[in-house]
């Protein structure tokens, strides 16, 4: 998606440890027209696989995946951060390793929101590594629900998430897909 990739070119800033920091416009203050114009783009991709529900994860996936949810007009879900697996109730819950903070943490859906006859498009800010969009894979399995696919703003394509989930067999759609970094430049796909 090329006014993304202007985006990040523009405003992205560089950070030591390959992190790309995009808090002006993507997931700290957001870009409320560029976000728009990312979930038009998200439901673009998807049309005509009958998703009937988008799951994130809290809190920098919220947006986009509102985005693309009204887009789509369905429902959005985003899982709740847990520190630990002490989670009481009728939930689905998964392990995410954190790449930006190097911890784990527990993620939870409330079991009534996602069930077999659900389609559902995982979307998030970033794939990096892959493990949030695991957690939340497992998620949807767990809840019996069809995956249609992700869709991501950003991959980072010189880490293995992409490439993971794709030999899964997941349909992973990203708009920005860098092929490196370094600390004074990006380079895409
Ligand atoms: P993964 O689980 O794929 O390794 O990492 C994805 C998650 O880590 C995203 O939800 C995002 O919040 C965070 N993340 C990974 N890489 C970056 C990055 O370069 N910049 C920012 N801002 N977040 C990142």
């Amino acid at each position: 998606m090329d006014l993304l990739i202007e985006k990040i070119k523009t405003d992205g800033k560089l950070l030591p440890g390959n992190i790309l920091k995009v808090g002006s416009f993507l997931n700290h203050m957001i870009d409320s027209d560029l976000m728009a114009k990312i979930g038009d783009e998200i439901a673009r991709l998807y049309e005509g696989t009958g998703v009937t529900k988008v799951l994130t994860i809290e809190a920098s996936g919220i947006a986009v995946a509102l985005a693309a949810g009204m887009s789509m007009h369905v429902p959005m879900i985003f899982a709740k951060k847990h520190a630990t697996s002490n989670i009481s109730g009728d939930i689905y819950t998964a392990i995410v390793h954190s790449y930006t903070h190097g911890t784990d943490y527990h993620v939870a859906v409330e079991a009534d929101l996602l069930n077999k006859d659900d389609t559902v498009l995982i979307v998030d800010d970033f794939l990096a590594n892959g493990q949030a969009i695991k957690g939340l894979v497992k998620i949807v399995e767990m809840s019996g629900a069809r995956l249609a696919g992700a869709a991501v703003c950003i991959e980072k394509g010189f880490q293995k998430g992409g490439d993971e989930l794709r030999s899964m067999g997941i349909r992973v759609e990203s708009l920005a897909r860098i092929k490196s970094m370094s600390d004074t430049e990006i380079i895409f796909y």
